[in-house]
């Protein structure tokens, strides 16, 4: 009998309808894309910075030039509401031109003065990297990876979600089309556990995931084991802190976005609203009220801004987390429940009278549902924060913002945002402590994550000490 060759489908979250269905790579093809990457690797770690700059503003210029039918494509395959999948391919465009004119200056040199006639740190690629990656940014999250890997000198092999493979084929052909060397960034269709193996490949000389924790201590095992470096960026559950002071309005307001965009389904989004008793029955009103004003619907109309969740799975997930709080004594401010019909809908979802101990709060929630606690003052606050098993990003609302600034530094997390929502931002490093990971991207940091960071100690010694010392 034949092996039935195994399929990854694309599904329309919000009809259920399937859109494609490919075969998986097998092994072999599994090989040759990965020998394409490393030979592709070889001639392209030889371009001057200059040179790899062309094809990454080329590349910047295509995912605009092509928007609407790249957005389109996340929209039919995860979901998410059209204006704001336009609005993440231009965030790519900006991600990779700001590494097309910034990674010379990450990359440059660093001249270090010893007893050497010259000394110096270099920065040289590490060869093929392998990505893994999560369907909720389908472009964004690899081309975060992919911008600073690329311009550092290094290939990519991209292992992405099942779910988004029209997405994970668009990319490979933007990256081909602006003229990367051919085989530089390819994407393999393999379901999770298959890409295991290739962990412990030669060729492969890092990883880098972008997922749940669950996933993430599999992959950071393997690495282990094959003695590669790996980065983690896993999941959240971001504080958004409302303290006494705060500007409430505007805390209501950037909350509502906060939590559901992408309906809810951001690593960074707000998770847990923590709101000091003395303004927390006023925050909670005005909160489920911007909530409810969120327009749920088809994420194809441009209108829309809560759209249905990826997977049925998901959405069950979330579904349960709800009722078993709800059952631990949540209150519902609004939603709490499924939207009725076709397509993976969850009504956006306030609970107030919150506890440590619910679901909503003790684990990740992965869609439009808001976990209400008050606290007595700062310093609980900031205690509650830190009742996480995450770490990724908090919100703190404040007008005294030395007081915030002074407990940012306190709370155990890879970004703090004072008066404003958390955003990722080429700029700045994003990245998490604690379940949610390690290792940072973007920024000068994100560029260093995946190089060879060279020391060159060039001779003859000009003073007999500090001497090299033989290890
Ligand atoms: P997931 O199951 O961890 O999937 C993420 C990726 O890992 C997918 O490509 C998946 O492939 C792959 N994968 C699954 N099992 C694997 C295994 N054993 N070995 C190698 N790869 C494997 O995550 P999800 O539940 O779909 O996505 C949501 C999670 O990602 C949330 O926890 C969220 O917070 C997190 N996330 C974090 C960030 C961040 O930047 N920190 C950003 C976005 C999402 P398949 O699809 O084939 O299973």
């Amino acid at each position: 009998m034949a092996t039935a060759i195994a399929q990854i489908s694309s599904v329309n979250p919000a009809t259920e309808e399937v859109l494609a269905r490919f075969d998986a790579f097998t092994a072999e093809e599994v090989d040759r894309a990965v020998d394409e990457a490393h030979d592709a690797y070889r001639a392209w770690r030889e371009r001057a910075l200059k040179e790899r700059a062309v094809p990454m503003r080329r590349l910047a210029a295509l995912l605009r030039e092509r928007s609407d039918r790249y957005a389109r494509l996340i929209t039919l395959e995860m979901g998410k509401p059209i204006s704001e999948a336009n609005a993440e391919l231009e965030k790519c465009a900006l991600g990779a031109e700001h590494y097309a004119d910034n990674a010379a200056r990450y990359l440059d040199d660093l001249v270090i003065p010893t007893n050497a006639k010259r000394s110096l740190v270099a920065f040289e690629p590490l060869g093929v990297v392998l990505a893994v990656m999560p369907w909720n940014f389908p472009f964004w999250q690899v081309i975060r990876f992919a911008a600073p890997a690329l311009m550092a000198g290094n290939a990519a092999v991209l292992k992405h979600a099942s779910n988004v493979p029209q997405c994970a084929l668009a990319i490979e052909e933007a990256v081909r089309d602006a003229g990367f060397p051919e085989g530089l960034l390819r994407t393999i269709l393999v379901a999770g556990a298959q890409v295991e193996p290739l962990i412990a490949d030669d060729r492969i000389r890092a990883v880098t995931l972008t997922g749940s924790s669950v996933t993430g201590a599999r992959i950071a095992e393997l690495a282990g084991r094959a003695l590669k470096k790996s980065v983690l960026e896993l999941g959240g559950s971001d504080p958004f802190i409302v303290l006494a002071d705060a500007d409430l309005d505007a805390a209501a307001t950037v909350g509502a976005r906060a939590r559901n965009q992408n309906t809810g389904q951001s690593c960074i989004a707000a998770k847990r609203f923590i709101a000091v008793d003395t303004v927390a029955p006023d925050f909670e009103r005005r909160f489920a009220v911007a909530v409810e004003a969120l327009k749920i619907g088809d994420p194809i109309d441009a209108a829309t801004q809560i759209g249905p969740l990826a997977r049925a799975d998901l959405r069950d997930a979330l579904e349960r987390q709800v009722e078993e709080s709800v059952r631990l004594g949540a209150r519902v401010l609004t939603g709490g429940e499924r939207a009725p019909g076709k397509g993976y809908f969850y009504k956006p979802t306030v609970l107030a009278d919150v506890t440590e101990d619910m679901p909503v709060f003790k684990e990740e929630t992965f869609g439009p549902v808001a976990a209400v606690l008050r606290v007595r003052d700062a310093d609980h606050a900031v205690r509650v924060a830190n009742d996480s098993a995450y770490g990724l990003g908090a919100s703190l609302w404040t007008r005294d913002t030395a007081l915030g600034e002074a407990l940012a530094r306190k709370i155990e997390s890879g970004s703090v945002f004072i008066n404003g929502m958390v955003a990722s931002d080429p700029r700045l490093p994003f990245g998490g402590v604690k379940r949610s990971g390690y290792g940072r991207e973007l920024s000068s940091f994100g560029i260093h994550e995946f190089v060879n960071i060279q020391t060159i100690w060039i001779g003859p010694a000009q003073s007999p000490t500090p001497a090299p010392q033989a290890e």
